[in-house]
């Protein structure tokens, strides 16, 4: 059971300390998370120590912001640069070996999809912090092209860590959805605390 869409304080529209994430990982029963902050592999790098010692399986990962909507990488060594087009940033995630998949594709400014689709290993599914209508246009887009969903919460606040389970986790099975009523709130205050300490 994996949550394949969490950030950490390294992202700037979440507070989160990476190694609280991983106790809640625990406490929830999570058998793995994946850290993917805005360009940026630092909160995955801090949250190892805490994986480590609490057996939780820690999936390298970064959302990257490219030209046309955002990229998620995981098992990558490096950080991939952002404001790309998703054509060379499926492109270097390839040749590091890592596994690529959209992110939320219908949330807001979406990618323009075309040919990504046919490039990345995944389509994320579902997003917890997508609308129903926006994940079931992903679950179509990913079925008309025989893609594999994934899906993870888009954690910006600990109380979302594993509102969206993988089962399989980067060989995925089903997805599990909770929903959290207050998620709007938390979202908001988040937003809220950033500004003010900025
Ligand atoms: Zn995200």
């Amino acid at each position: 059971m994996y949550d394949l869409h969490i950030h950490t304080k390294f992202s700037k529209d979440s507070l989160s300390e990476p190694h609280k994430i991983i106790e809640i990982a625990k406490k929830k029963g999570l058998s793995g998370v994946a850290i993917t902050d805005h360009n940026s592999m630092q909160g995955y790098i801090s949250a190892r120590e805490a994986a480590r010692k609490l057996d939780i399986d820690l999936i390298p990962g970064e959302e990257i912001m490219t030209n046309r909507g955002e990229i998620l990488a995981y098992l990558i060594s490096e950080e991939v640069k952002p404001h790309r087009s998703p054509e060379e940033t499926i492109e270097e995630i390839r040749e590091q070996g890592g596994i690529s998949a959209i992110a939320h594709p219908f949330r807001g400014k979406s990618i323009r999809l075309g040919s990504i689709v046919r490039l990345v290993d995944f389509i994320e599914v579902t997003n917890g912090r997508s609308s129903r209508q926006e994940n079931e246009k992903a679950l179509k887009l990913a079925t008309e092209y025989g893609k594999k969903g994934i899906g993870g919460s888009d954690a910006h606040t600990l109380r979302e860590v594993g509102q969206v389970i993988t089962v399989g986790g980067l060989r995925p099975e089903r997805i599990i959805a909770r929903e959290c009523p207050y998620r709007y709130l938390f979202i908001i205050y988040s937003s809220i605390v950033k500004l003010i300490r900025l």
